[in-house]
């Protein structure tokens, strides 16, 4: 714990592409998870576990959090539980998830790789939460192996049973999000396997994502026309939310090439957060392919000539 008493079970307020405005909560230590999974961007897994206990304690949480709602500026659209392990481990996550509803209004989101699911424990815990997002990458076994590297007690079909179980119990907003990663689960057979698990499921949105570098081992994006193609497959709630890492840097020099734009109209165009475009912008002024010029009271972004 830092001498101010912050022991960083908190985290943010950090932009989010699905959550808005979210304050994080990190309930388990560095990379305690059911999962090692290929793409993970914090590195190989240093604790693969399926047992669940009070990983760190539920009051200095609660009351690190109460500390920071008391200071935050501005609104917060979730509180999200999320951060470097799988939340559903901590065995207080649903006395948690109430006694936020009790100390706030601001929604609550658990992000979850969904591998406990088919504990009833874990489905209780988690039914007071507003909105769920598990995910699930694979629906045969060995791809499930191959990306997800489970914990050896976890079968597949449990998992999906699982998420379905919990999908038919729990009465708030359910995304399902989808990592692809090339030549793993982006297969014909993978792929359809993929879509009766989630027709079966039946979630509010498919969210597709794709892997961002650097990722625990040395594993390739899905293409854009490749994530297009997936999404269509997997009709109307499906969306891509991979933009930025399937071809945001190499979209944004085309679009400056048609006329400057300033960084809202830029985020705007290829629907990003602004926070990531300014990011990519950064580069590309410091490698001097971008310039950025005020124009008419607003700073603009144009490719520069010459
Ligand atoms: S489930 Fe999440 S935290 Fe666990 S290994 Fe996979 S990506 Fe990393």
């Amino acid at each position: 714990m830092s001498d101010s008493g912050n022991a960083g079970y908190v985290f943010g307020p950090v932009p989010s592409r699905r959550l808005g405005r979210s304050l994080g909560l990190d309930i388990t230590p560095y990379k305690t998870c059911t999962f090692d999974c290929v793409y993970c961007q914090l590195g190989r897994t240093t604790n693969r576990t399926v047992q669940r206990k009070e990983y760190v304690p539920k009051d200095l949480v609660l009351s690190e959090l109460r500390g920071f709602l008391d200071e935050i500026e501005g609104d917060i659209d979730y509180i999200t539980f999320a951060g470097s392990g799988e939340p559903t481990l901590h065995s207080r996550i649903g006395e948690m998830i109430d006694a936020i509803k009790a100390m706030t209004d601001i929604p609550v989101a658990v992000i979850t790789n969904g591998s406990l699911l088919f504990r009833e424990d874990v489905r209780s815990d988690l039914l007071n939460a507003d909105l769920v997002l598990p995910s699930l990458d694979a629906a045969t076994e060995p791809a499930f192996r191959a990306v997800n590297q489970p914990h050896e007690s976890l079968e597949i079909k449990r998992v999906i049973q699982g998420i379905e179980m919990f999908r038919k119990e729990f009465n708030g907003k359910f995304w399902l999000e989808i990592m692809i990663v090339k030549g793993m689960n982006d297969g014909i057979y993978e792929i359809k396997a993929l879509l009766d698990a989630v027709s079966r499921i039946d979630p509010d949105r498919v969210q597709l994502n794709t892997v961002v570098r650097p990722s625990a081992e040395d594993v390739e994006a899905a293409g854009r026309d490749e994530m297009m193609r997936i999404r269509e497959r997997f009709g109307e709630n499906a969306e891509i939310i991979a933009d930025v890492r399937i071809g945001v840097r190499a979209d944004i020099l085309p679009l400056l090439q048609r006329r400057p734009l300033t960084m809202d109209e830029i985020s705007d165009a290829l629907q990003v957060h602004r926070n990531e475009a300014a990011k990519y912008l950064r580069e590309l002024v410091e490698r001097g392919e971008v310039a950025s010029v005020v124009h008419g009271g607003k700073r603009h972004f144009a490719v520069k000539t010459g």
